[in-house]
């Protein structure tokens, strides 16, 4: 990428692959919402390009901050200079910033899961919640749950250790949470959400074939992370089995404003400029 092609400040957008990916138009709408000078460039770095490309990095001028996706949330940890505590504590970054040479790396998804359903009515306190998925994602809704405290939040992966290993890191942080691993979602009580936080049903992979639980409560919600398409397969089932459907793009939206936050210091943050910026994005992931 020739730099001088590039408006300063700089900001992007690093993964594997990254053409999907709706964050060069929310930014790109953010600042003309903003009227501010901002170039937002997608970048595809593969795990064995990840060191050396950040290493070079540290030279770059103008050069703000970097959001980072699949499959390099957990790997950026140890490649940053300081960390923050939430990012720490989640396993997993989704923002790193640059100023004066260091990198910093920050999670912004927690903000974006737990903005999206206090701003959505979603009733998560002394409730259980069944979260299916074990990856980046699946921690910073966790964690979520944890900080909204849950009662009990039962983490569903097909891979059982990865669920394992999030419970024994995440369940230090919330005394007040009970955090269970399992296979399947057979809980024994009635559920008041359940969470689709693996990658099943983005445009392209499989659709989510999950079991719900058995019993939920009479105002559960069904959250998907995934926003492409707006309507999941994992969203219509749940809606059929009688939960609020909330779609993942709200999510997204509030952890890109929370980024812009980190690099420029400012908070853009209203209901009115989510809505915008959701109804902008909206055309996109129809289908
Ligand atoms: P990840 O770390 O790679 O985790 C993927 C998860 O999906 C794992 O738990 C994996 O299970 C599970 N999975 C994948 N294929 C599966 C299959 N065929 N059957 C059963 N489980 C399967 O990915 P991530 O970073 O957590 O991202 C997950 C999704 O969240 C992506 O679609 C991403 O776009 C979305 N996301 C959305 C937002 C937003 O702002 N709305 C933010 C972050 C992420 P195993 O452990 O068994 O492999």
């Amino acid at each position: 990428m020739a730099e001088s092609q590039l408006t300063p400040p700089w900001c992007g957008v690093i993964g594997q692959p990254i053409t999907h990916s709706l964050s060069p138009l929310l930014f790109s709408k953010l600042a003309q919402r903003l009227q501010t000078p901002l170039a937002y460039r997608p970048i595809e770095v593969g795990p064995a390009a990840l060191k050396p490309f950040l290493l070079g990095l540290r030279a770059v001028p103008l050069l703000v901050g970097l959001n980072v996706t699949l499959p390099h949330k957990r790997a950026v940890l140890g490649l940053a200079d300081w960390v923050s505590a939430e990012a720490q504590a989640v396993g997993a970054a989704n923002v790193l910033a640059f100023t004066h040479g260091d990198m910093t790396a920050h999670n912004t998804d927690v903000m974006g899961v737990h903005a999206t359903l206090v701003s959505n009515r979603v009733q998560v306190a002394a409730r259980t919640a069944v979260v299916f998925g074990a990856g980046g994602a699946a921690r910073a809704v966790v964690y979520a749950l944890g900080q909204l405290k849950a009662a009990q939040v039962v983490v569903v992966n097909r891979t059982l250790a990865k669920a394992r290993c999030l419970v024994r890191e995440l369940q230090p942080h919330f005394p007040a949470t009970v955090l269970v691993a399992r296979q399947d979602a057979q809980v024994d009580v009635a559920v008041g959400l359940v969470v689709n936080a693996t990658s099943l049903g983005m445009q392209g992979q499989a659709p989510s074939n999950m079991v719900l639980p058995p019993w939920a409560l009479p105002d559960a919600v069904a959250f998907d992370v995934v926003y492409r398409p707006a309507v999941t397969p994992f969203l219509r089932h749940a809606r059929r089995a009688g939960y609020r459907p909330l779609g993942g793009l709200q999510m997204l939206v509030e952890q890109a404003l929370a980024a812009y936050e980190i690099w420029f210091g400012a908070w853009p943050h209203s209901q009115k400029l989510t809505r915008t910026l959701m109804a902008a994005l909206q055309r996109e992931v129809r289908g």
